[in-house]
C-alpha cells in the first residue's frame, strides 16, 4: 500500500470532530462512564474481521465504540485520584508528536524534538528551583521517574561503597538501605523492587503524613554506616503536605546519603511564590520526580525524572552500540546528552514536546497561575464542604488535596456511592488514618468557580439523598448497608 498524503487525510478529519465532540460534551455528560468494561467486552467480542476496513470507518467505529466507556476526566469537575486535564497547546502538540512520528532518543537522528525537550527542561528547572546543569529525563509517569532516581541513587551509593555495580550486579554487594516517610506513595515500593532494594525502612510521620526529621536521625544512626538512600515526598496525596526538605535533607546529608524526592504533583509547589516556602531546602537533593499529566496538564502520559548528576544518571541508562550515534562520543558525560541517556527507554515518543507547549503557552505569570488557582479551588471545596453539616474535612489544606468524613465510614461510603451515582462531579473514596474518606485532588486547569459551585451542590445533594435515605429505614425499623463499592473503595488505601 502506498502511503499518498491524503491517505491520512479523512481519518485525521474525522479524529478531528470526534475530538471535539468529545471535548464538546465535557461540560455536560456525566463525569463517570455509562457503562463498565464487562458490558462493553460482551459487545466487543468477535474474531478478527478476515478483511481490511477503511482507516476512516476505523475511526468512526472507534469513536462511538467508546464513546459510553469514557470518564470524563478532563472535566472540570473530575477530583478523583490525581490526574490532571489537557491544556489546550498540550493537547494539540502532542497530536503532532504523533504525526512527527520521530523515534526520539538520539539527539543527532531527530534534532528537533531533542532541542525543544532541552528546551523545557530548563524552562522546568528554573521554574522549580532546581540546579540548572540537572539531567531532565521524560518519562511515562512519575513511577518510571521515581526509578530514575532511585536506580541513579543505588549506583552512586553503591560506587561510594567501592563496589562496581555494572560488573557483580546485585549479588553479594554491601546492603542498600532505602528510608521513607510511612505515608509515601505506594509506586516507591514497587521501584524498589524493580531495583532489587526490597522493603524500605519506614520514618514516622506527623498527623499531615510528613516525615518527622528527629525520626529520621534516629534511625540512620541507630543503622550505622553503609550505602544509603533518602526518599522524601513533596505532595501527599492525602493531605497534599510536603516533608520538610530542608531538615531531612540535612540529616540525610551527614550520613553520606543519596536523597530523592517524590514529588508527582507536589514538586509544583515549588513554582509558585506562595507555596514555595513548603519545600525550601528542596534544591539540595540529588534527584527528584514529577509529573507533567497531572500538574501542569499535558495529556497522558509524561513523567519528569531529574538528576543532579548527569554523568551518574548516564552510566546507568547510557547504551553503547555501534549503530546508535552518540551526541557527543568524545565527551562522554557533558554537554546535553542524548535523550536516551537519561530513561529507560531507548524508542519512545518525544512526550517532553507537549511539555514545551504547555510552558510556552503558560509562560512563568501563567504557571505560577495554574498552581495557585488549583490551591485556591481546593481551599473553596474544603470550605464550602465544612458548610455542609456532618461534613468534617480532615487534613490542614494547605496544596491541592481535601480529605473529608461524612461521620462514619458507613455514612462516608453511601454519601461517596450517591455522588459516583449522581455523575455530576467525580471524587474518590479512600482510606486515611484508618477511616474511610472522600478526597478530592484539584488538578485540572479548567476547574472554575461554576464547576466548584457545581460540585459542592452534588455533595450536598449526596448527603440530603443519604439522610433522607436513613429517615425512611429508621421509620420502617430497617437498616440500609452500604454496599462494597468499587472503584470508589478499594481494599486498600487509594493512592493513585
Ligand atoms: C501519582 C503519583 C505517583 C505515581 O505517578 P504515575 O504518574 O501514576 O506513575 C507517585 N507518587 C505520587 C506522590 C503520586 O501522586
Amino acid at each position: 500500500m502506498s502511503a499518498q498524503p491524503d491517505a491520512y487525510f479523512e481519518a485525521l478529519d474525522r479524529a478531528l470532530l470526534h475530538a471535539q465532540a468529545w471535548l464538546a460534551s465535557l461540560p455536560s455528560r456525566p463525569v463517570g462512564p455509562r457503562v463498565d468494561a464487562d458490558t462493553l467486552a460482551a459487545l466487543s467480542a468477535g474474531p478478527l474481521p478476515p478483511a481490511p476496513t477503511s482507516a476512516a470507518d476505523v475511526i468512526d467505529e472507534l469513536a462511538s465504540f467508546a464513546e459510553p466507556g469514557l470518564m470524563a476526566m478532563p472535566s472540570g469537575r473530575f477530583f478523583g485520584w490525581v490526574i490532571g486535564g489537557t491544556l489546550p497547546a498540550a493537547l494539540a502538540a502532542d497530536w503532532l508528536v504523533t504525526a512527527w512520528d520521530q523515534n526520539a532518543g538520539m539527539r543527532f537522528a531527530t534534532p528537533a524534538t531533542a532541542v525543544l525537550e532541552e528546551t523545557a527542561a530548563g524552562w522546568l528547572l528554573d521554574l522549580l528551583g532546581l540546579p540548572p546543569g540537572a539531567d531532565v529525563g521524560f518519562t511515562t509517569g512519575a513511577t518510571m521517574a521515581n526509578f530514575v532516581g532511585l536506580a541513579a541513587g543505588r549506583q552512586w551509593v553503591l560506587e561510594q561503597a567501592g563496589w562496581d555495580l555494572d560488573r557483580h550486579g546485585l549479588t553479594g554487594a554491601p546492603r542498600v538501605r532505602v528510608l521513607v516517610g510511612a505515608e509515601r506513595h505506594d509506586v516507591i515500593d514497587l521501584t524498589l523492587r524493580y531495583l532489587g532494594l526490597g522493603a524500605p525502612i519506614v520514618v514516622d510521620v506527623d498527623d499531615e503524613g510528613r516525615l518527622r526529621p528527629d525520626a529520621l536521625a534516629e534511625l540512620l544512626d541507630a543503622g550505622g554506616s553503609g550505602p544509603t538512600i533518602v526518599c522524601l515526598q513533596a505532595g501527599n496525596v492525602h493531605s497534599g503536605a510536603s516533608d520538610p526538605m530542608g531538615a531531612a535533607i540535612d540529616v540525610a546529608r551527614r550520613h553520606g546519603a543519596w536523597v530523592h524526592v517524590d514529588g508527582a504533583f507536589g514538586l509544583w509547589a515549588a513554582a509558585s511564590p506562595r507555596f514555595r516556602d513548603q519545600l525550601n531546602g528542596l534544591e539540595g537533593a540529588d534527584s527528584w520526580a514529577t509529573d507533567a499529566h497531572k500538574t501542569l496538564n499535558v495529556p497522558y502520559d509524561c513523567g519528569v525524572a531529574i538528576v543532579s548528576r548527569p554523568e551518574v544518571v548516564r552510566r546507568v541508562f547510557g547504551v553503547h552500540t555501534s549503530y546508535l550515534i552518540a551526541a557527543d562520543a568524545t565527551n562522554e558525560h557533558r554537554g546535553p546528552g542524548d535523550p536516551f541517556e537519561k530513561v529507560p527507554e531507548l524508542s519512545r515518543r518525544a512526550r517532553g514536546v507537549p511539555v514545551w507547549a504547555a510552558l510556552r503557552s503558560l509562560g512563568r505569570t501563567g504557571t505560577i497561575a495554574l498552581v495557585d488557582g488549583l490551591a485556591a479551588n481546593a481551599q473553596a471545596l474544603a470550605d464550602g464542604l465544612r458548610a455542609i453539616p456532618g461534613v468534617e474535612v480532615l487534613n490542614q489544606v494547605v496544596f491541592t488535596q481535601v480529605c473529608v468524613s461524612f461521620g462514619s465510614d458507613d455514612r462516608t461510603r453511601l454519601v461517596t456511592e450517591q455522588l459516583i451515582a449522581d455523575g455530576s462531579a467525580w471524587m474518590s473514596g479512600s482510606r486515611w488514618h484508618d477511616r474511610d474518606i472522600l478526597r478530592i485532588s484539584v488538578s485540572n486547569w479548567s476547574t472554575d468557580a461554576a464547576d466548584v459551585a457545581l460540585s459542592l451542590a452534588a455533595v450536598a445533594r449526596a448527603c440530603a439523598a443519604v439522610n433522607a435515605e436513613g429517615a425512611a429505614h429508621a421509620a420502617a425499623g430497617t437498616v440500609r448497608d452500604a454496599t462494597p463499592v468499587t472503584p470508589p473503595h478499594p481494599a486498600t488505601d487509594d493512592r493513585a
